[in-house]
């Protein structure tokens, strides 16, 4: 009989790191995001990693949690989640930005489990000398693609110096933005993140974009900033551009309303963001590919759930990101590695980042696509330096929830945010 690893205490620590002024359709992205770094130390002193999101909410309930596992064995995955979900009663957390749809209590509890599932996945492959990928079922690509994540965006943020990349407001400066990432990254996808112009002009963002790079399957994902009439105009007039529309629109029955009369398939990372909205979703054929996304699918085994429910009802998989670090980075390529349906470029922002917590020289881009870690566990490491001075700008930013709507109205009182605007 093996010895149990148990948890013997949880350290969270809230950090900030520079982010751009990009844009979207409920505003502008804040000077820094926030993330929240879990450490779990068990009674073999092996330690593992977990990241998540960091609005105070989230924090206060990951404080609870962590009260809540101490104790457990890392292996006691489903009755670490049973006693979340007890924990939780029925909470519902809220998304303070509302780029991800309706939280559900099920959502909230996939949200609080899954940095400790990681962190506990991260420990055991340590334990056992073996990589995520082997514990998740092992690898079944050795290299994850990953798609160009363009924004429309400000030179830098108002008062401050310009940031790394050009403003990007027209359709030749996106051109610009994504020529640069893709050969940067070799990213083997585009994706564009719209919902910030009138349709028209992000039409020709994407026309333009297709000129450029005739070769490369293209994304647009307006954040449901369209009506279903305008839905459906616009994805009539990319017909044969697009790889694939995500969330042009808000609801389960608007997105189905849209998908019949559009030539394209509809995607979503907003109307379908929990286990209880996959059958309404497949009823109403609101959507033919769901975006998964480990922070708030519950970790990767329930994300490898996900992938299978997908694969079931006939529809495709790909991968959604926040502004995130690279803890998460690694989490996101051993689930992509081991999930064959999952056959879309997933996305990142990761291009965006300036600044990490983890050792460089584990996650490396190469033709737009990373390979899973091979060191036991994740593969990544703390640097403890760069931990206690992102946490340090954590404490010195101000910003405790993200809200791009919020900051936008500081720098633009007359904006409002209006789902859908057009
Ligand atoms: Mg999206």
């Amino acid at each position: 009989m093996n010895d149990a690893l148990r948890i013997t205490g949880v350290t969270i620590t809230p950090v900030a790191f520079r982010d751009p002024a990009l844009l979207n359709a409920v505003g502008v992205h804040e000077p820094y995001a926030l993330r929240a770094i879990v450490e779990i130390d068990t009674d073999q002193g092996i330690t593992g990693l977990g990241e998540t999101y960091a609005d105070e909410g989230h924090l206060h309930r990951l404080r609870q949690a962590a009260e809540a596992v101490t104790g457990m064995d890392v292996h006691a995955l489903g009755a670490m989640y049973g006693r979340l979900a007890d924990m939780l009663n029925g909470q519902t957390g809220t998304d303070g930005h509302g780029l991800t749809g309706v939280i559900t209590s099920g959502g909230t509890v996939d949200r609080v489990f899954s940095p400790f599932e990681v962190a506990c996945l991260d420990i055991q492959g340590k334990a056992a000398g073996r990589s995520v990928s082997d514990l998740l079922g092992g690898a079944v690509r050795d290299r994850v693609p990953f798609s160009a994540y363009l924004f429309y965006k400000w030179r830098g943020h108002p008062g401050a110096e310009d940031d790394l990349w050009e403003e990007a407001l027209t359709p030749d400066q996106i051109v610009a933005q994504a020529r640069r990432m893709v050969d940067t990254y070799g990213f083997s996808a585009i994706k564009l993140k719209g919902g910030v112009f009138p349709p028209d002009q992000e039409i020709e963002a994407i026309r333009a974009l297709r000129a450029a790079f005739p070769g490369l399957p293209l994304r647009l994902d307006p954040n449901a900033a369209w009506s279903v009439e305008t839905a459906i105009r616009v994805g009539r007039e990319l017909d044969g551009v697009l790889e694939y529309l995500e969330d042009p629109t808000p609801g389960l029955q608007d997105m189905a309303r849209v998908a019949r009369d559009v030539p394209m398939p509809l995607a979503t990372n907003m109307c379908v963001v929990a286990f209880e909205h996959l059958a309404p979703a497949v009823e109403h054929g609101s959507v033919r590919i769901v975006l998964s996304d480990h922070h708030y699918w519950g970790g990767l085994h329930r994300s490898k759930l996900l992938a299978g429910i997908c694969d079931t009802f006939g529809m495709g998989l790909s991968m959604h990101s926040n502004s995130h670090l690279g803890i998460s980075l690694a989490a996101m390529v051993h689930l992509a590695a081991v999930t064959p349906n999952l056959t879309y470029a997933c996305d990142t922002h990761w291009a965006w980042k300036t600044e990490d917590v983890i050792e460089s020289g584990t996650l490396a881009f190469e033709n737009g696509a990373v390979r899973p870690p091979q060191g036991p566990g994740l593969g990544v490491e703390l640097d403890r330096d760069a931990l206690a001075r992102l946490h340090e700008q954590y404490l010195q930013c101000g910003i405790r929830n993200r809200d791009d709507t919020g900051y936008m109205q500081l720098i633009d009182p007359s904006w409002a945010k209006r789902i859908p605007r057009w």
